[in-house]
C-alpha cells in the first residue's frame, strides 16, 4: 500500500484541502480531506486531479503539427493526412504513437481513446496477423504507461452514397461490417486495453452497414464512437442522398444510445440535438482541432442541457493538452453568445475526467473515490501560469507543461514534469520523418 498527502485534490465534490490518498493493488482504499500531513506520506504539492482522458485520437495525426497551416479546408488538409497515413508500418506507427501516448501521459492523460481506421497494408492488402496495427497501438500504449481504448473503425466506403474507397483509403477497409466484425473479434486486449468500435462516419460506412457494428459493441457493451457533422459538406451529401441528417440516419439505424458518443456533433439541428440528447448520446468536443481545421464551433451548452454528457479529445493533436480543450468550451460559447460564464469548473472536470473515461468503456476511472482505478495528475500551482490562481485556476489558467506527477493504475508514470521511461521530445523528433 502506498500512500500519498495531497495539499488539495479534487474530488468528486470539487477541491479540497489536505486529502490523504492510500492507492493499495491499484485502487483508491482510502481518500480522506482534512488529514494532517505526516512524515510518512509521500506529500503532492499543488493541486491533485483525478487521472484526465483523452477520448478521441488518431495517434498518426500528430506528425502533421505545425506543417500543414497554409490556404485550404478541411478537405486539403485530409489530403496531407492521407500522405502521412500512405507510409505508416507496423513498426514506424508503433514507435509515432508510443511518443504520442507518452507526450499525452505528461500531459495529465491516463487512458486515450484511438479511433483507430489504417488497419491494413499498401491497396488493403491484410496483414498475416490482420491487427497487426491494432497490436502496435495497444503496445505503444503499455511502453507510454497509459491506458487505451482502441475503438477499431469501420471504413468502408468514401462517399455517403457509396463510392469505393481509392488511394490510401483503401488501407482502412475490410469489405463489409461483417468482414469488420470478424477481424476485430479475433483481437484480445491485455488487461491496460479495451476494445471498442467506431463508425468512421456515415460518409464511410453505409446506411445497411451501420446495424451489424452496432449489434458488435452492444452484444459486448462495449463503448461505439462515431464521427458526427464535423462538417456541413456531410450534412449536405447525407440530406441529398438519404433525405435525412446524419444524426437521423444514425437514430433510424439504432446507433445512439448511452454507450455511444458521437465526435464533434458540430454542425446539428436542434432536433439533431434533442435527440443526441434524448437517447443520453455523449459528445466529445475537440476544440483545438476544430479550431485548427476550420470546423466551426459545437453546440456545447446547448448539447449538454439536452442531456448529452460531454468530453474531450484532442483528435488531431495540433495541442495535446485537455486543460486548454476543456477552456475551450467555455471560451467558444463565450466568442459565440458575447456572453461570460456558460459552464462551472466542475462540469469543465468532469468532462476532463469521469466523463471522458465513461465514454470509454472504463466506467472504474475518472474520479479519487475509494475503489476507483489509482489515477493522479498532480498540476503545480507555483508556475508562472498557475501562481496565484487557486483550485480553480487549474481548468482556466494551467497548461499541459503545469503537469508535474501523473500517477497511472497505481504507478508513478511521469515524475517532476519528466516521463520515467521515454526522452519523450527526442522521442517525437525520431518517429516523425
Ligand atoms: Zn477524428
Amino acid at each position: 500500500m502506498t500512500t500519498y498527502h495531497a495539499e488539495l485534490a479534487w474530488l468528486p465534490d470539487g477541491p479540497a484541502a489536505d486529502v490523504l490518498i492510500e492507492v493499495d493493488g491499484g485502487r483508491f482504499s482510502a481518500v480522506a480531506p482534512g488529514v494532517s500531513p505526516s512524515a510518512g506520506a509521500p506529500r503532492l504539492a499543488g493541486l491533485t486531479l483525478p487521472g484526465l482522458a483523452n477520448a478521441h485520437s488518431h495517434a498518426f495525426h500528430r506528425a502533421l503539427r505545425g506543417r500543414v497551416q497554409g490556404r485550404g479546408t478541411f478537405w486539403s488538409w485530409r489530403d496531407m493526412m492521407y500522405q502521412v497515413a500512405a507510409l505508416l508500418t507496423p513498426d514506424s506507427y508503433r514507435a509515432l504513437a508510443r511518443a504520442v501516448y507518452a507526450e499525452m501521459a505528461l500531459a495529465g492523460i491516463t487512458c486515450v481513446g484511438e479511433f483507430h481506421y489504417l488497419h491494413h497494408n499498401t491497396g488493403g492488402t491484410r496483414y498475416a496477423d490482420p491487427n497487426e496495427m491494432s497490436a502496435a497501438l495497444v503496445e505503444a500504449a503499455a511502453e507510454a504507461g497509459i491506458r487505451i481504448t482502441l475503438l477499431d473503425t469501420c471504413y468502408l466506403t468514401s462517399t455517403v452514397d457509396g463510392k469505393p474507397l481509392a488511394g490510401v483509403q483503401e488501407r482502412f477497409g475490410d469489405g463489409d461490417a461483417a468482414r469488420w466484425a470478424e477481424r476485430v473479434s479475433a483481437f484480445t486486449p491485455p488487461a491496460h486495453a479495451r476494445v471498442g468500435a467506431a463508425i468512421h462516419s456515415v460518409r464511410a460506412v453505409p446506411a445497411e452497414q451501420i446495424p451489424t457494428v452496432v449489434e458488435w459493441a452492444a452484444a459486448r457493451g462495449a463503448p461505439l464512437h462515431v464521427h458526427l457533422s464535423e462538417q456541413r459538406a456531410e450534412n449536405t451529401a447525407c440530406l441529398a442522398h438519404h433525405r435525412r441528417t446524419p444524426t437521423e440516419l444514425l437514430a433510424d439505424a439504432g446507433a445512439l444510445g448511452p454507450l455511444t458518443t458521437a465526435v464533434h456533433a458540430t454542425h446539428l439541428s436542434d432536433s439533431d440535438r434533442t435527440e443526441l440528447g434524448d437517447t443520453d448520446t455523449a459528445v466529445c468536443l475537440c476544440p483545438t482541432t476544430e479550431r485548427d481545421l476550420a470546423d466551426g464551433i459545437g453546440p456545447g451548452r446547448a448539447l449538454a442541457d439536452t442531456g448529452s454528457p460531454l468530453c474531450l479529445g484532442s483528435d488531431s493533436h495540433a495541442v495535446i493538452d485537455i486543460f486548454e480543450e476543456a477552456r475551450a468550451v467555455e471560451m467558444d460559447e463565450r466568442l459565440r453568445t458575447e456572453r461570460r460564464g456558460h459552464f462551472s469548473a466542475n462540469e469543465l472536470a468532469r468532462a476532463a475526467t469521469v466523463a471522458g473515461h465513461a465514454a470509454l468503456g472504463w466506467a472504474d476511472a475518472g474520479a479519487i473515490a475509494v475503489g476507483q482505478r489509482a489515477d493522479l495528475v498532480t498540476v503545480r500551482l507555483d508556475t508562472v501560469r498557475t501562481a496565484g490562481t487557486g483550485p480553480h485556476g487549474a481548468f482556466f489558467a494551467a497548461t499541459a507543461a503545469d503537469v508535474a506527477h501523473v500517477i497511472v493504475d497505481g504507478r508513478e508514470i511521469v515524475h517532476d514534469g519528466q516521463h520515467l521511461h521515454l526522452d519523450v521530445a527526442r522521442a517525437l523528433e525520431d518517429a516523425i520523418v
